[in-house]
């Protein structure tokens, strides 16, 4: 039997942030300080807005400063208002958006197997003032977007995706976004790809591009008409231009990732009590994934100790884990009374939230700090 592991002598995060070469930013500021040109469609802007197209096999697509506002936009440019039926386990901006557009969001429970919505529970949640159906594509496993659609299209509802987590994920050969009526991915510095801060729309209907681009600036259709009342959503060249030069080296990343995937995968399967919950499963042959995240779920009764306790032990090690997503939506302070977050209603979610742990993930990480971090994790069941 091995010994102890050894700490790791700088604290290991759950990310860290894919940099393209500075040469190669610093050639495109070049051109960016050349045209004088900083925001408002600029020629970095537009080239980003197809490359994306591409990458994410999409019709449609507009950028933005960041993916929050984006998603503001989304309910906005859908109309939506009254009820918004999501989930409570993501990140806080997901229900914050319904409350920005005087929406009240309306918590569903989630399914053991894929962390998303439950598409069992949606239809007891719909009453006559539901608008929407706004899911989220937690850490890499896609929603059941063919039920949500059909519940959807029977009650007349829309659909929106927060795609922050599936950058690059297929659904059956067709980009994630192409799905429901407007999907919002995240560009966010801790996302797979970025843009420091940014994002974008994704959406099939054509007409919604132009509705889309006036809300993200203002409104504005000329120098003399103002046609709606926008925000300034915009993102401008230099977040832009970073993005040209990631989107170049991602496949690269996307690969390290893969090997790093498989490392735990190898490792952590023969742990008793840890199982992983990220990134695609033997049971959706039909999904490409993205390796954006490895999070696990820790079993007290089989690995010996809680979520908690292992997220402490490994800090003792230098490997600073997060709790996602934990606490969940449905206990913030500002929704914990809402009559949808009563415990009762959401119990996979609230099991679910005591249980997973966000470990290190990123190509900059190598191989056997990966297996280390495995070992630890063995270590501390064992001792
Ligand atoms: C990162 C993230 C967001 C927020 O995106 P920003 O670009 O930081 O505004 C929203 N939802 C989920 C699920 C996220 O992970």
């Amino acid at each position: 039997m091995a010994g102890e592991p050894a700490s790791f002598e700088k604290p290991l995060y759950i990310s860290s942030p894919l940099l393209p070469s500075i040469d190669d930013y610093v050639e495109k500021l070049k051109e960016i300080w050349q045209s004088r040109w900083l925001t408002n469609n600029g020629a970095q802007h537009n080239k980003l807005e197809s490359m994306l197209m591409k990458q994410l096999k999409v019709p449609n697509l507009s950028l933005f400063n960041n993916g929050t506002i984006a998603l503001i936009i989304a309910c906005r440019a859908l109309r939506l208002s009254g009820e918004v039926i999501t989930t409570p386990f993501t990140f806080p901006a997901t229900p914050h958006v319904l409350v920005w557009n005087g929406i009240v969001p309306v918590f569903c429970d989630i399914d053991e197997q894929t962390l998303n919505i439950d598409t069992k529970k949606i239809e007891m949640l719909i009453t006559p003032k539901t608008s929407a159906i706004l899911g989220v594509h937690v850490f890499g496993r896609p929603c059941d977007v063919y039920g949500i659609e059909k519940i959807a299209k029977f009650y007349g509802l829309k659909v929106i995706y927060d795609a922050a987590h599936v950058f690059n994920v297929e659904i059956d050969g067709k980009g994630i976004g192409t799905f429901g009526d407007i999907s919002m991915f995240s560009f966010h510095a801790t996302k797979m790809f970025h843009t420091a801060e940014g994002g974008c729309l994704t959406f099939n209907d054509p007409d919604l591009k132009k509705r889309i681009d006036f809300l993200k600036n203002f409104g504005i259709k000329n120098e003399e008409e103002v046609i709606m009342p926008g925000i300034n959503g915009k993102m401008n060249e230099l977040q832009a231009a970073l993005g040209i030069s990631v989107i170049e080296i991602l496949e690269q990343e996307i690969q390290k990732r893969k090997t790093l995937f498989g490392v735990y995968k190898e490792h952590i399967n023969i742990i008793d009590g840890i199982t992983i919950c990220s990134g695609v499963s033997e049971t959706m042959p039909q999904v490409l994934p993205n390796y954006q995240y490895m999070v696990v779920r820790v079993n007290k009764q089989i690995f010996g100790k809680n979520r908690n306790e292992l997220h402490s032990a490994l800090k003792k090690y230098n490997v600073i884990t997060r709790k996602y997503f934990y606490p969940l939506c449905s206990e913030y302070a500002c929704y914990r009374q809402h009559y949808s977050s009563s415990k009762v209603h959401l119990p996979a979610a609230n099991t679910i939230a005591d249980e997973v742990l966000c470990l290190p993930l990123y190509g900059a990480l190598s191989v056997s700090d990966a297996e280390k971090i495995c070992d630890i994790i063995k270590y501390i069941k064992e001792h």
